[in-house]
């Protein structure tokens, strides 16, 4: 079936948490300085104070629905998120921030069409290979990790049948770029975008999240990396997950630039927040929409016409679905 040629726009990074009420397998383990980061989070989408330790998980899917059924978008793709492994494949006790099992996100896009399910497998797991052809049976739509939260040296030859697999399957690979803040980070040098290297050799479409852009002052800046292995590798592209926090936006004038433009697509990074203040401040959106859309109480939308009002196209939100592996009646639906 071919996608129709009305296509809905697709917000491709929407975060998943929860603590494990409701018997959702997840956790959450937030210290010292990440916990009232999260409580802000948490309050930025509009749930009371105290969800952190109540029933997150239910309430959190609830206010995600009504943000996406209130929005412009079609869909968002939901991510799971795996554990922290060395690279013997042996999990990190004690590692990583949060967990969202793959099963939850499969179940909750079955329940809902708002939804498209990221898995989250770490290639170096014993059992990499059985999760993936699992997951793929289960309709995944995409793979996300973060090599240097989840310490995956994706360049190690022993992942390469696990790459391979997923090229095979159409199955695009979501990887995080550049520094990180919000989850510890496990492996400071596989921030850097060639530790994708051997994954797009392979021949899986990857998406560099943030396009290898810094998230901290200090953090190395690796933009420039990203933007030269897009000519290297027609299969790299990069999203513009969370451009509306203060370091990560400072590259928007070059990722609205062809060739690269044709390479970006749409991600919050939600619940990360969102604001145009320096989207205005670097003259990237002008007074009149940065007045109208910070007043915007829905994130999803206010991140989306933002981005709209920088000068992203309408390809830029609707690209994702040439590259999801999606079962025909989801590109019908869309
Ligand atoms: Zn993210």
């Amino acid at each position: 079936m071919t996608i129709p040629s009305i296509q809905k726009p697709i917000d491709m990074h929407v975060h998943v948490v929860g603590n494990g009420s409701g018997g959702t397998g997840c956790w959450l383990r937030v210290r010292g300085w990440h916990r009232p980061l999260a409580a802000m989070m948490l309050r930025h989408i509009g749930l009371p104070r105290g969800t952190m330790a109540g029933e997150l998980d239910r309430l959190y899917i609830e206010r995600l629905l009504e943000l996406v059924r209130g929005s412009s978008l079609g869909a968002v793709v939901i991510l799971a998120q795996d554990l922290v492994y060395d690279e013997q494949g042996r999990a990190l006790e004690g590692a990583g921030s949060f967990f969202v099992p793959n099963d939850y996100v499969l179940q909750l896009a079955r329940q809902h069409p708002e939804f498209l399910p990221a898995v989250s497998i770490h290639p170096a797991r014993p059992d990499a290979l059985e999760e993936l052809e699992r997951c793929l049976q289960a309709g995944a739509v995409m793979m996300k990790c973060l090599p240097n939260c989840q310490n995956i040296n994706c360049n190690d030859r022993r992942l390469t049948r696990f790459w391979e697999r997923m090229a095979e399957a159409k199955l695009p690979l979501l990887a995080h770029t550049g520094g990180e803040h919000t989850v510890p980070v496990v492996c400071r040098e596989f921030a850097d975008p060639r530790i994708l290297t051997l994954p797009l050799e392979c021949g899986v479409t990857v998406i560099a999240a943030h396009c290898g852009t810094r998230s901290g002052l200090f953090d190395p800046d690796y933009f420039h990396v990203f933007a030269g292995m897009t000519r290297r590798f027609p299969n790299l592209y990069g999203d513009t997950s969370a451009f509306n926090v203060p370091i990560r936006g400072q590259h928007i004038p070059e990722c609205l630039r062809e060739p690269l433009l044709g390479r970006m697509v749409q991600g919050s990074d939600f619940p990360v927040p969102v604001h145009g203040h320096f989207a205005w401040l670097r003259d990237y959106v002008d007074w009149k929409s940065f007045r109208r859309w910070e007043r915007e109480p829905n994130i999803l939308e206010r991140d989306y016409q933002l981005k709209l009002a920088m000068g992203f196209p309408a390809e830029t939100f609707t690209r994702i679905q040439g590259l999801l592996r999606l079962p025909s009646r989801l590109e019908f639906k869309l």
